[in-house]
């Protein structure tokens, strides 16, 4: 980025940073469907591949639309370099793989995207990589359960559903004492509402199928950093294993940065509006959102967020009955586990996000079987309520 960029606001960034017009002055970004480049010559191929020249050699690594939203991401997120990869996963597997050896521990909050489990438990697990879990909310527990073989701590901050908050800037403190990476999995804020590098993360982990699509249509994922970490050895990994962005997805993920900061303002303003009308609600039992005072961190998450974000969920009295009908009510929400989305999507997370946990773990969790996760979407907010006034009742 040249000078003037470097003084751009995040709407700004995230409309026109990393774009480099061709010699076909094209206003949008083309979409590079090609998987090789040509070389003018031997040499200059030779120069290519063992990097003394920059440049485009082979789509599993090098591809001018990728490298557009790569750029235009690493602007927004305020780190020196971006890798994307084909889903939210393979940005956690790149970051693990490109990162850690048998024998590295990883430190963990406890409430965690359930496929994060898996590759934790189950796949870094028969390489000898283990994870301990710890209460995302206690920095003191963080820091006991370090060892000298830990390497790095791993969050989602707010938590999904309860929307409980990492404090960052304080766990950052704790990694950086003994020697560790932070990473933040930062798919509910985006860059919008919260910038994990600049409160002292090390990498910031996305899934693009969230809210940086914003409409549902394609899979991918993003890990941000600095060039010696995420430049070294996360992109290596992806260089030789290939768990890589396609341009056309990159393509759409550009069109979603582009209205990320409205589109971010706009869940944010629907979602404290239905936390505000579910608090009053009769029905309703007890609200998780970070916008609302009665939140146990609302003041962290107004020092560490700029904005409380799209997601929430609610109990409602009556148990999975009361829940289930509440759901099966509705005619205009989608019933549906994906969040990000322009269209409101609402689920039961004790029978589905959270339907593998022990009733006896989903409880130690908080999730009851009265809970209701809404991911607001960008419909009026009087539509969204009205849906949902069906199954809850007049109160
Ligand atoms: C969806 C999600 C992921 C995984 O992303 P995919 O693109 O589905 O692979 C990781 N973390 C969080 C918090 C998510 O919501």
């Amino acid at each position: 980025m040249n000078e003037e960029q470097q003084s751009w606001r995040l709407a700004t960034l995230g409309v026109r940073a990393g774009q480099h017009r061709t010699g076909e002055r094209e206003h949008a970004e083309p979409i590079f469907t090609t998987s090789s480049y040509v070389f003018s010559s031997a040499a200059e191929a030779a120069a290519r591949f063992s990097g003394e020249q920059p440049g485009n050699i082979y789509s599993r690594f090098t591809n001018p639309t990728v490298r557009t939203f790569e750029e235009r991401l690493a602007a927004m997120e305020g780190g020196e370099r971006c890798v994307a990869t084909a889903s939210g996963m393979a940005a956690i597997l790149a970051t693990c793989l490109g990162l850690l050896q048998a024998g590295d521990e990883i430190v963990s909050s406890r409430s965690l995207f359930g496929s994060t489990v898996v590759l934790f438990n189950q796949y870094l697990g028969k390489l000898g990589i283990r994870t301990h879990y710890v209460p995302l909310a206690d920095p003191a527990a963080w820091e006991a359960a370090i060892t000298p073989r830990t390497r790095m701590l791993f969050l989602e901050t707010p938590s999904n559903p309860l929307t409980e908050l990492g404090d960052i800037a304080a766990l950052a403190e704790i990694a950086h004492r003994h020697g560790c990476w932070l990473v933040v999995d930062n798919c509910f804020c985006t860059p919008i509402l919260q910038r994990p590098l600049a409160l002292g993360a090390d990498i910031v982990i996305h899934s693009a199928t969230k809210y940086i699509d914003g409409q549902g249509r394609c899979v991918g994922g993003a890990v941000v950093g600095s060039e010696e970490v995420v430049g070294g050895g996360v992109y290596g990994f992806l260089r030789t294993a290939g768990p890589s962005m396609s341009p056309f997805n990159a393509w759409v993920f550009l069109k979603g940065l582009e209205t990320l900061a409205v589109r971010m303002a706009a869940h944010t303003q629907n979602a404290q509006r239905l936390a505000e009308w579910l608090e009053r609600h009769p029905a309703v039992a007890r609200v998780h959102y970070p916008g609302l005072p009665s939140h146990p961190q609302y003041d962290l998450a107004r020092r560490q967020q700029q904005g409380p974000g799209g997601i929430l969920s609610f109990e409602v009295h009556g148990g999975r009955e009361a829940a289930w009908r509440v759901i099966d009510s509705t005619r205009m929400l989608s019933i549906t586990a994906n969040l990000g989305d322009a269209r409101t999507t609402i689920t039961h997370p004790a029978t589905t996000t959270h339907g593998r946990l022990s009733p006896e773990e989903r409880e130690a969790a908080g999730i009851s079987e009265g809970l209701i996760r809404v991911a607001v979407g960008l419909e009026d907010i009087e539509d969204i309520q009205a849906d949902l006034s069906r199954g809850l009742g007049e109160g």
